[in-house]
């Protein structure tokens, strides 16, 4: 038996409560080759909406939910791994079409899984989680596009979120200059910790703007979406570049073509749920070789499993700053 988050639907409202499962249910949950001690989970805002009901992200009941996870192989008949492996998961619809992180045991396809970097913890990869590889995912996607440090300013939107935290750092390390907008100024000085080198207040960014703008940025990483993204979008310098991952404002795009056939900007979708095998263990070991553990330690806050509800609200509202870490095995 082992203790899982499990996610019901009673009466169109999700119901959120801890169960101790037995090991031989997680054999139906998926095709999965290799079972895994789960050590650590965390909080996405993908999980933050399916544990609250707020966002259609759970597709079958019940549901453990949890996008991501890192672990310890137990067993495994994928040729890959082997009992005592350190591996993680991000995305495959974990949490969504079948159980995900939030349990002490998953059982998963190998295929899914990536090897943990050498010299990153499990713990440590869940601080990083989902959030911290989509925020790699979006600088390598704007430096495949051949944007570059000297090229000017980058915009980062949601900074103080999971992958607005991690989008700033990493830039910062590769040698950017970061202007990082938030709803929360009063971070200001954890954001200039992390490498920001000026703050944009959120609210000029999130209200209904022109088509073109003055032109500031050379890039952005932008979590927020709609209004936000627009305006991003109108405010690019000529040939300028956005990584659009996230709809933390609105899943609507309020935006003209201006920018994009008279600027010559791109607009870069970036997806962490089913990008490519060879293109996750890039992103990992670029976060393994370039973040260094104090800044992944520095964003990070650790909660027992039977705290994630409380915690995921509160991630809905606002209230966190950074990553929550959750210990499924406290
Ligand atoms: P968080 O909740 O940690 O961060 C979101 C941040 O967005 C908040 O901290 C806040 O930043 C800002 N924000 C919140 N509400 C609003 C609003 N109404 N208007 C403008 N800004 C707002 O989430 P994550 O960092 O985990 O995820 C960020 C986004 O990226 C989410 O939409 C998530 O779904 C998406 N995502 C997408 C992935 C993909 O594969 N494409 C993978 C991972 C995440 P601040 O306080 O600084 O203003």
């Amino acid at each position: 038996m082992f203790n899982a988050l499990m996610l019901d639907k009673q009466d169109e409202r999700t119901v959120a409560s801890i169960r101790s499962i037995d090991e031989a249910s997680l054999a139906s949950s998926g095709n999965g080759d290799v079972l895994v001690r789960v050590e650590f989970s965390t909080l996405n805002y993908k999980d933050g909406l399916a544990i609250t009901g707020k966002g259609p992200v759970v597709r079958q009941w019940p549901m453990v939910p949890g996008i991501d996870f890192a672990g310890v192989v137990e067993a495994s008949s994928h040729p890959d791994y082997k009992p005592g492996d350190k591996v993680v998961l991000n995305g495959w619809g974990a949490g969504e079409t079948h159980w995900g992180g939030l349990a002490q045991k998953a059982r998963v396809p190998g295929d899914h899984l990536i090897a943990l970097p050498a010299n990153i913890t499990t713990r440590q990869a869940m601080a990083v989680g989902t959030a911290g590889y989509t925020a790699m995912l979006c600088v390598q996607a704007l430096e495949k596009h051949g944007v570059a440090a000297q090229d000017g300013d980058v915009l980062v939107t949601g900074a103080n979120g999971g992958v607005g935290s991690f989008a700033v750092a990493i830039l910062a390390r590769r040698g950017y200059r970061v202007i990082a907008s938030t709803g929360r100024p009063e971070e200001a000085a954890r954001l200039r910790e992390l490498g920001a080198a000026d703050i944009v207040e959120r609210a000029t960014l999130s209200e209904p703007g022109k088509p073109l703008q003055k032109e500031r940025w050379a890039a952005a990483v932008d979590c927020v979406g709609s209004h936000t993204l627009a305006n991003v979008c109108a405010s690019l310098r000529y040939g300028g570049a956005v990584a659009a991952c996230g709809l933390a404002q609105g899943m609507d795009l309020p935006a003209t073509v201006a920018p994009f056939i008279l600027r010559g900007v791109a607009l870069l979708g970036v997806d962490s749920v089913y990008v490519p095998r060879a293109r996750r263990i890039a992103a990992w070991n670029a976060i393994a070789d370039e973040v260094p553990v104090a800044t992944i330690e520095s964003v990070a806050t650790t909660i027992p499993l039977a705290d994630a509800p409380e915690a995921a609200a509160r991630l809905l509202r606002g209230e966190i700053k950074g990553r929550v870490i959750v210990d499924v095995n406290a």
